[in-house]
């Protein structure tokens, strides 16, 4: 793509944000859409998060995707926010409109296309959450809005699982998601479910860790999905799959996130081929294609 006097620019903020692959989805994307437009990363130093949406709009930048640490911190700058990303909390994707950013949380309907592009469902399923960081969150508002049964939600610091899903059960008005500290996993009922992975742990450089190791929690997971895409293949992946399930990596959840934070900016919708197609460069990018 030749820059010329009308290409148009789209960002990340946060710190770090050296090793972003969303430059691969967006850069992919304008592409093959024929747009004139280019996706930086911008590190902001702490404290500055309020300059740089206030320069950012001095320069016309068209969007940005905020990360770690500024989703929530970046709630304050902004124009206006979606009701949905208000409800979850966290902001990761701003748009420009006159006198401000508008902020959404694409996040979670990224988790949900990607779901729904390998065929799982939430509506009716017994869920199993670990985690209740920010994109477990995230994941348990989804699993709420989207009709699931149960939602157990397993974490090493069980007052904030319990904080959590009292949010969310209350924003929801559904009574849904359990909290469990993550040592009393025996405690879920026998069954066959859909289990989620939102720590941290696993993440390389620790590709021998997962928060549960114990093979009598993993004959009751049928499917895993972790959100962590660094391993290729984590440790509860491994194990799900060793116990007769099927797994699947956060790479196409980091995907989805990208194409609707691209929908917003530009006001159009991406093709399964095009989003297809920025998620093999993402593949080719991390050497797993
Ligand atoms: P976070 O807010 O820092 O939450 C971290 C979670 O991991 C907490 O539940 C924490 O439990 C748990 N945890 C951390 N170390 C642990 C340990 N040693 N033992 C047991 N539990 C531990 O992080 P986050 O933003 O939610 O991100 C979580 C993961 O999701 C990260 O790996 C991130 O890469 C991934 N993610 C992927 C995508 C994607 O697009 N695929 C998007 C967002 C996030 P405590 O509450 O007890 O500390």
């Amino acid at each position: 793509m030749e820059i010329d006097g009308k290409t148009r620019v789209c960002g990340l903020i946060g710190n770090p944000v050296e090793h972003t692959l969303s430059p691969v989805i967006h850069n992919t994307l304008a592409e093959r859409m024929g747009h004139s437009l280019v996706y930086v990363p911008f590190p902001v130093e702490a404290g500055r998060v309020d300059q740089a949406v206030a320069g950012a709009d001095a320069l016309g930048i068209l969007g940005l995707n905020v990360t770690v640490p500024y989703k929530s911190d970046v709630m304050a700058s902004l124009k206006e926010i979606d009701a949905l990303a208000r409800d979850i909390g966290a902001v990761n994707t701003l748009v420009r409109t006159n006198g401000g950013y508008k902020g959404y949380n694409t996040d979670m309907e990224g988790l949900y296309r990607a779901m729904l592009s390998e065929g799982l469902t939430i509506s009716g399923s017994e869920i199993i959450l670990l985690g209740a960081g920010g994109a477990a969150r995230a994941v348990a508002y989804l699993c709420a809005v989207k009709g699931a049964e149960r939602v157990y939600m397993l974490n090493r610091t069980l007052d904030k699982a319990q904080r959590v899903a009292a949010e969310v059960n209350a924003k929801t008005g559904r009574r849904v998601i359990e909290p469990l500290a993550v040592e009393d996993h025996a405690a879920i009922p026998a069954g066959r479910y859909l289990a989620i992975q939102g720590t941290s742990v696993g993440l390389a450089p620790n590709v021998d860790e997962a928060v549960i190791t114990d093979d009598a929690f993993y004959d009751k997971v049928h499917t895993g999905f972790d959100l962590i895409y660094s391993p290729w293949e984590t440790k509860f992946m491994r194990l799900t799959k060793a116990h007769g399930g099927k797994a699947y990596n956060g790479l196409k959840m980091l995907l989805y996130q990208g194409v609707i934070a691209y929908e917003l900016w530009n006001g159009v919708l991406i093709s399964d081929e095009d989003a297809l197609a920025a998620y093999e460069a993402l593949r080719k990018h991390i050497g797993q294609a």
